[in-house]
């Protein structure tokens, strides 16, 4: 009953098994090897009951295509010797139309006290193939990471690198550190300053231990010709299909040179800056100078007029009182002829510094021109210019300047205009203290004269 049902079971089998006495005459097969038997040898006799197998593998093994015939034989005969109990052997067996691979499993057995050999042989084509084209995949793969400009390494469970491309070995080349091989093992590494880089400071590391994905960590990698490198490093975790942390893929960027580029960047843009600001300063000097009488250090006509018409301007608007005071030096071409050209200038800054210690800051003091100065005063009526325009000319008499034994002592004339309606512009208003001027200057000068109706508009 056993051995019926035993022989049922070898019958539904898709493998094909058979037993050999111990001189390698077949004295049982299954169905599949029946099968096997007819559908592939034109010889019948040769794989059937009483045949001897050995004959028909050394036959085989003597075709220019035996050598998986021979490897079988050799399996079996060292079976047969009593060297190992059971073998395994592979071997390739093509069809006229298609390439096939097979194994056999080879095992000794007694049965009522006589030796056999059971056979079973399993097609693995399909096994094969697979394995191949597992094996094609990971080359293709390899050639991939290989053509990569980023470093790439797996590691497994334990940290080990199974695989590094050469952009990761450049990348790490030349690195401080004390390892048993270079590239074989990550985790021995450390920097040869002594400090043991701390398992948690490598992001692999992170990423077997605690399943942790890091993207982009920069790191600095000493070297020993003591440069340094700056890495972009990320790593995450490899997982099995079960979900457990089975190793890490590590991809590093060298960013060292990008870095250097950057920082020169930040550099020239600093130096840039830095000389931007300087040609404001200049041209903030340039326009002020442009703007600025050289010899007095009072403005010049020119920012008179800028500055002194929006006041004006605002003057009018509010209605609130706003007057000009005009001065000129008495006599000054008798002060050039008698003391020279040096003391007329030195005598001109003296004149400007007098009258601007009796300016406020709200008034705009100017070289209007030759020895003629020009006071804007906001917010000021025509006796208040007088007051000032009084203090200005008595500031200037009292004042005396030396040249060699001499002293010098000038005197001023001047207008003063307070804006009216009909002041319709400043250069009205100037006319107007012009004319108080020549009023002053005729009156025996070294006098200040307010702008009366009767001197006309
Ligand atoms: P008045 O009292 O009528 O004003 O007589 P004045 O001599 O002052 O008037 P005039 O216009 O005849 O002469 C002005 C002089 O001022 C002539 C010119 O050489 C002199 N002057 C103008 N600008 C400067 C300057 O920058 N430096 C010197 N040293 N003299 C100057
Ligand atoms: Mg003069
Ligand atoms: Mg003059």
């Amino acid at each position: 009953m056993r051995s019926a049902l035993a022989g049922d079971l070898l019958d539904a089998l898709d493998m094909q098994a058979a037993v050999l006495d111990a001189r390698g005459t077949i004295v049982a097969v299954n169905g599949a090897w029946k099968r096997f038997a007819s559908a592939n040898q034109g010889d019948r006799s040769t794989y059937y009951v009483g045949s001897n197998y050995l004959d028909v593998c050394e036959a085989a093994a003597r075709r220019a295509s035996g050598a998986g015939a021979q490897a079988v034989l050799n399996g079996i005969r060292s079976v047969m010797r009593g060297e190992r109990e059971r073998c395994t052997i592979e071997y390739p067996c093509d069809a006229p139309t298609q390439r096939r691979c097979f194994v056999v499993h080879v095992a000794r057995f007694r049965h009522e006290g006589a030796d056999y050999i059971g056979l079973v042989h399993e097609e693995i084509t399909a096994r094969k193939q697979a394995e191949e084209r597992l094996q094609e995949a990971e080359a293709t793969l390899r050639k991939v990471l290989e053509a990569l400009p980023i470093g790439v390494w797996i590691m497994d469970r334990e940290g080990h690198i199974i695989h590094g491309n050469s952009a990761g070995k450049r990348i790490w080349a030349g690195a401080l550190y004390v390892g048993p091989e270079q590239f074989g093992e990550y985790k021995g590494w450390w920097l040869s300053n002594g400090r043991r880089i701390a398992a948690d400071e490598w992001a692999a590391t992170r990423a077997i231990r605690k399943g942790e994905t890091s993207i982009d960590e920069e790191i600095r990698i000493e070297c020993f010709d003591g440069t340094s490198k700056i890495i972009l490093n990320s790593a995450v975790p490899l997982r099995d299909a079960a979900g457990t942390i089975s190793g890490a893929i590590i991809v590093n960027q060298d960013i060292t040179r990008r870095k250097a580029a950057e920082e020169q960047l930040r550099r020239a843009t600093a130096t840039v800056d830095a000389m931007n600001r300087e040609l404001q300063e200049v041209l903030a000097r340039e326009q002020d100078n442009a703007r600025t009488d050289e010899l007095t250090g009072v403005s010049n006509r020119r920012r008179f007029f800028e500055l002194a018409e929006p006041m004006f301007a605002a003057a009018q608007r509010s209605c609130t009182p706003f007057s000009v005071l005009l001065f000129d030096i008495d006599d000054f071409k008798r002060c050039n002829d008698l003391f020279g050209h040096q003391v007329g200038d030195a005598v001109l800054r003296r004149v400007a510094d007098i009258a601007r210690e009796h300016t406020r800051g709200a008034d705009l003091l100017a070289r209007y021109g030759g020895e003629e100065f020009v006071v804007a005063l906001p917010e000021t009526d025509a006796e208040g210019a007088m007051t000032v325009a009084e203090h200005i000319r008595q500031g200037i008499a009292a004042s005396r300047l030396r040249a060699g034994d001499r002293e010098i002592g000038v005197t001023i004339s001047g207008g003063v205009a307070e804006m009216q309606v009909g002041d319709d512009t400043l250069d009205r208003l100037i006319r107007r203290a012009d004319q108080a001027l020549y009023a002053a200057k005729d009156a025996g000068r070294n006098c200040i004269r307010p702008h009366a109706a009767e001197d006309g508009g």
